[in-house]
């Protein structure tokens, strides 16, 4: 039996940031890494860096199950790749990852076999082996033509063996966070155990937070051959005494390695020491949800912070030398004033990296029901974070985009002048911006 383990290319536009964060498909690795053991035969193909096409692929490979995965965004490339390998190969295909946690029946389709709507990786290596669906955590499947979808359970990630790499392996040079290359992912937690209003991210793993044992993250790191190591959980910062544990391992295996992590800034902003001892063994990227420059957005959005405590934790990793990437939503009821306001927020406090989101809830997530009269496209790949999917509250939308595009023009252009993200062409980006502004509004 041959698998195809697809995760599909982010966008066929030029708008987005391949080339500047590629990340490696360490979901497809650790079920990689479950078919090894079953002794079954596996490939991927990652649209991110792949030159030859899915379909090709498919042609080439000849699968008999096509897995695919992806986020919102990708919704459309995973149906197009699965109903390709059925309707060419009659393959047994399957939809899982991110997404399909989310709103699974949106896979409820004639070219969909199955669904894997949970994080539990073994359930679908009994799918694929032939088992029956039944009882199995997550998955949906067809009955007498109808879609039945189990129960979905949180998983212990403990379980999980640690990924095949073999396709990164061979691929490392293409895999980067901005400029560090090669770099690898590892996964230490599924979940989010906070509850910031805005966010579908808490509600993977059946809501449900479950960290790995830290000894076994570092033995992991230990056997990685690259410098760069790029934490992907939703927040990795969140038990002191577990990082505390995680600084002394490193340091009694002598391990050399750069980090990159996601953290919140009431973590920074209480922990000086521990982010001190972070840095000493490597940690070079911390990606902060700010979010905001005003208390009152930060509490609607359930952020558990206030601005005081964002601007400390900014002022701590500047003075540590951390590379703070301050994230900010662009909110749908922004003025031209609020745009403006967080460049001068971030010139004012030295915030060199900054990354920008527009307002963005999920497809069919609570967030989205509630404004679903507001809902302006649904297009699963424009839920991209840089598309405007709800009408703004206070500006026309072609206003929102103008103000939207000025505020990353700036950015872009105080980056160039402080000489961060010097592996960019970024004359590239900025005539890409101001050719977004024209089509988007402007
Ligand atoms: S925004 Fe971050 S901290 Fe808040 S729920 Fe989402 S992942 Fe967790």
């Amino acid at each position: 039996m041959r698998v195809l383990l697809i995760h599909p290319e982010i966008s066929r536009t030029k708008y987005n940031f391949a080339g500047v964060i590629d990340n490696e498909p360490l979901d497809l690795e650790y079920i990689a890494a479950l078919l090894v053991k079953e002794g079954i035969e596996y490939d991927i193909w990652d649209g991110q860096i792949e030159t030859i096409k899915a379909q090709a692929k498919i042609d080439e490979y000849k699968p008999d199950v096509v897995y695919c995965c992806g986020r919102t965004r990708q919704e459309n490339f995973m149906l197009e790749y699965l109903s390709y390998a059925k309707k060419t190969l009659s393959a047994v295909t399957i939809a899982g990852g991110v997404h399909t946690q989310l709103c699974r029946d949106r896979f409820y389709k004639d070219d969909v076999d199955f669904v894997l709507s949970s994080y539990d990786y073994f359930a679908l290596i009994k799918v694929i082996k032939g088992e029956t669906p039944e009882g199995l955590n997550g998955i949906c499947y067809k009955e007498d033509g109808k879609w039945v979808g189990n129960t979905v359970s949180p998983v212990d990630i403990g379980l999980l063996p640690h990924p095949d790499r073999t396709y990164f392996n061979k691929n490392s040079s293409k895999y980067r966070y901005l400029e560090l290359v090669p770099c690898a992912h590892v996964r230490t937690a599924y979940s989010c155990p906070y509850g910031c209003a805005f966010c579908a991210r808490r509600t993977l793993n059946a809501g449900k937070y479950r960290a790995r044992d830290i000894k076994d993250v570092v033995d992991e790191i230990e056997e990685i051959p690259y410098e760069n190591i790029y934490f992907i959980d939703d927040d990795f910062l969140f038990d002191p005494e577990r990082i505390r544990e995680f600084i002394r391992l490193v340091r009694e295996r002598n391990i050399q390695k750069k980090y990159v992590c996601y953290g919140r800034a009431d973590f920074i902003s209480k922990n000086e020491e521990l982010m001190a001892e972070l840095k000493s063994i490597g940690l070079y990227y911390v990606l902060t949800g700010l979010e905001s420059t005003k208390d009152n957005y930060l509490e609607s959005y359930n952020k558990r912070i206030d601005m005081n405590g964002n601007i400390k934790a900014i002022e701590i990793t500047n003075r540590l030398g951390i590379h703070m990437m301050g994230m900010f939503i662009t909110d749908l009821d922004f003025e031209a004033k609020d745009f403006r306001e967080i460049y001068k927020f971030a010139k004012s406090h030295s915030l060199k990296h900054v990354a920008i989101s527009i307002y963005t809830p999920e497809i069919d997530s609570e967030v989205y029901k509630g404004m679903k009269d507001r809902i302006i496209t649904d297009n699963p790949a424009d839920y991209d974070y840089l598309h405007v999917v709800a009408k703004p509250g206070k500006l026309s939308l072609k206003s929102y985009y103008f103000h939207y595009h000025v505020l990353m023009v700036r950015l872009f252009l105080r980056a160039y002048k402080d000489g961060i993200y010097s592996f960019l062409d970024y004359g590239y980006y900025v005539k890409s911006i101001l050719k977004n502004m024209f089509k988007f509004g402007g």
